[in-house]
């Protein structure tokens, strides 16, 4: 099966009608892996094939190194606390570096991740945020900012893939019936944007959409056919590939000119937010040639 995990909880029933839960935090091994393996998928297909490869590399080094990592602590009760009170997500991005357990995450990744096959570019810049900790941490702190790189788009990748695991598994700490929105568009654990969003076949949330965080991949749900960027529910439409596949789909919308891609998780049980997102560029491409830019946020993507 492809499910990451089985629900635990009871979906909460109110006048019959099932409220599918607001949020689900992540495996990470469970993560990694499985976004692995649709990477090897889709760079088995298309022209993107040798960096959809490497990229099914970073995430099988992600996946690797996690049993090897220190342990990381939830935050103190009363921050979080604190922070529920105020909607606030309990992870704060801000104050996320320095961490010891974030740097000894850095350094297994780094050192994965130099033995996989990649291009000369990308090896250089993988020695560059290795050896240079102020490097790494600007580049941390730009991706934690969900801003575009204006340089150093490898260098900046490689940080964000070490954040990824570092900040999924602090995410997994985290009680996930104790998450509450945030703020439009915004990741409950981590305050972060998503990536794109999932129509699931959960059991209890069967139709559901969740929009995924980008880097600690925490789901949270958002009614459909709604803006997961502005909430507007006006001018929402679907555009896909022609003769392409109905698993990916963007949803632009009329009042940002927007668009975030929508994957059908229920016809497709292997999707995966970042996986699909990257392997389904060709949208991108596509979506260039209309009024609807990208709104989704994707280390792996910088530069569209
Ligand atoms: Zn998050
Ligand atoms: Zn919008």
């Amino acid at each position: 099966m492809a499910d990451p995990r089985t629900l635990d909880a009871d979906p909460t029933a109110i006048g019959g009608v099932v409220t599918p839960p607001f949020a689900r935090l992540p495996d990470p091994a469970a993560l990694f892996a499985r976004r692995a393996l649709r990477l090897r998928a889709y760079a088995e297909h298309g022209e993107l094939g040798p960096y959809l490869a490497f990229l099914a590399g970073v995430a099988e080094a992600q996946a690797a190194i996690l049993p090897g990592l220190p342990p990381v602590a939830p935050p103190e009760a009363e921050s979080l606390a604190r922070a529920r009170a105020a909607a606030m997500p309990p992870l704060d991005r801000a104050t996320l570096l320095p961490d010891a357990a974030l740097d000894a995450t850095f350094a297994a990744l780094f050192d994965a991740a130099a033995a996989l096959p990649q291009p000369g570019e990308a090896r250089s810049a993988l020695g560059r945020v290795a050896a240079d900790r102020a490097l790494r941490e600007a580049c941390a702190r730009t991706v934690l900012a969900a801003e575009q790189p204006e340089a150093g788009l490898a260098e900046h990748a490689y940080a964000a893939a070490g954040l990824q695991v570092h900040l999924a598994r602090r995410a997994a700490t985290l009680e996930e019936a104790a998450l509450v929105p945030v703020g439009t568009g915004a990741c409950p654990a981590c305050g972060g944007p998503p990536v794109s969003s999932t129509v699931v076949g959960w059991q209890g949330a069967d139709g559901a959409r969740y929009c995924t965080c980008a880097l600690c991949a925490t789901m949270w749900n958002v009614v459909r056919v709604k803006c997961t960027l502005c909430d507007s529910t006006k001018g929402i439409t679907y555009m896909g590939v022609e003769g392409g596949t109905d698993t990916v789909k963007a949803e632009t919308c009329d009042a940002c000119h927007r668009y975030v891609k929508i994957l059908q998780g229920q016809k497709d049980m292997l999707v995966d937010a970042v996986a699909d997102d990257v392997g389904s560029l060709g949208l991108d491409m596509l979506m260039q040639g209309t009024a609807y830019r990208r709104g989704a946020y994707d280390p792996f993507l910088m530069g569209y």
